[in-house]
């Protein structure tokens, strides 16, 4: 298997068939670069969907997978572990409120315990989400994800689910009654069409949960560690969640999921969930690794820098089939006059891999750590293909 022709071909003999695949195999990354088998260089702005943060291949993470993986890989949560113990430590100490923490696989498995613990800490089965949400593919976290295409062939959902729109505080404080656990909710919904949270929004929902006894869970598996600028986008708002939801790049690239409970709940009652990988050393010394990394290399001071160029520069271009130019950070979202989708085939031949956020948003999650001059040639890609109206 040693072209792309070769590994397209295998890949849709035997793949689940769940994913629209792009024409290219990626065989090797480095920074903010991916290579294909043919030996064709992109401009990663698909960033692993989000767990790419720290680019490809970063040397310290690398490092640190290598160490852990000759001493030791797996130890189920049952028994207390020098790396996990270190790790839990370190997370908690960089997250802006006292906490205890649960450690898992994924964001949907993140979303699915956080809601199993607002069931467990309130004794109340309703969640409110919001439209244009996106919390995982798992039976509760799809409860509460919008997109009718996601759902509608798994109906009936888990019940006592409801939706309200993304930025009205009155809808919210309408859809909350005396039996709503929680309000879960994107600092930044990104599937939805990366659109950031309006000033003052999060800061009226966390009063209005208080004043509920609703508990805050705020899922940041897309926009946590570094990508908005800040390292939790909750910095931005200075809101206090009850829980905190992390994935994605939270171990640059390893899986790895987190719940960060907030301390005034306690500890939860032995046995009422669990996960046989969640805490497991390997991606545990990633995760160490990588926070220490988004520390030394200021990565959220970067992505606020080439977040607000690159928002300033796209808004610049005034492209004419641009309807507008949205994000926070490095969380960049287009919104097109049409479908992304074409768009997006069109930039693979310019040599960059970007996202679609919904029908018509073209959404760039570079790594934070993307170079300037290959920020500049990602723009002058999207420069080169959006600049017709027809597109
Ligand atoms: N929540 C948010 C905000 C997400 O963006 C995603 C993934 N795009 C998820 C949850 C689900 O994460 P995973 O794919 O790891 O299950």
């Amino acid at each position: 298997l040693s072209t792309n022709a070769e590994i397209i071909a295998q890949e849709a003999l035997y793949t689940s068939g769940l994913y629209p695949k792009r024409p290219l195999a990626i065989v090797r990354g480095e920074g903010a670069r991916l290579y294909d088998a043919d030996g064709r260089v992109y401009i990663d702005c698909v960033g692993g969907q989000g767990a790419a943060n720290l680019g490809h291949c970063h040397p310290a993470i690398v490092a640190a997978i290598r160490e852990q993986a000759e001493r030791l890989i797996s130890c189920p949560e049952i028994f207390p572990n020098d790396v996990r113990a270190a790790y839990l430590a370190e997370l908690a100490a960089v997250v802006p409120f006292p906490s205890r923490i649960f450690l898992c696989n994924s964001g949907a498995e993140a979303v699915e315990a956080a809601l199993k613990f607002a069931r467990l800490l309130t004794g109340r089965p309703g969640v409110v989400a919001t439209m244009r949400g996106f919390h995982g593919r798992t039976m509760g976290a799809l409860s509460a994800t919008w997109e009718s295409k996601y759902r509608e062939p798994f109906l009936p959902l888990v019940p006592e689910f409801s939706h309200v729109p993304y930025g009205n505080v009155e809808a919210l404080r309408a859809a909350i009654g005396p039996q709503t656990a929680a309000v879960l909710i994107e600092p930044v919904q990104g599937e939805g069409g990366v659109r950031p949270a309006p000033p003052g929004y999060l800061a009226e929902v966390a009063t209005i949960c208080a004043a509920n006894g609703t508990l805050l869970l705020v899922d940041e598996v897309q926009t946590g560690f570094g990508r908005t600028g800040k390292l939790f986008a909750i910095e931005h708002s200075g809101v206090t969640p009850d829980m905190l939801i992390l994935a994605k790049s939270i171990a640059a690239g390893v899986p790895m999921g987190a719940v960060v409970i907030h301390e005034r709940h306690g500890a939860l009652p032995p046995g009422t969930h669990g996960s046989t990988f969640g805490g497991n050393p390997l991606a545990c010394a990633a995760a160490r690794a990588a926070l220490h990394v988004y520390q030394s290399e200021r990565i959220p001071e970067q992505a606020a820098a080439k977040g607000a160029w690159l928002l300033q520069t796209l808004r610049d271009l005034r492209l004419p089939s641009v309807r507008e130019v949205r994000g926070l950070g490095l969380l960049v979202g287009l919104e097109l006059k049409s479908r992304s989708q074409p768009a997006i085939a069109a930039l693979i031949d310019h040599g960059v891999l970007a996202l679609p956020a919904g029908p018509n948003v073209l959404r760039l999650l570079p790594p934070l750590v993307i170079e300037q001059a290959d920020l500049e040639r990602v723009v002058t890609a999207i420069e080169a293909v959006l600049s017709t109206e027809e597109r």
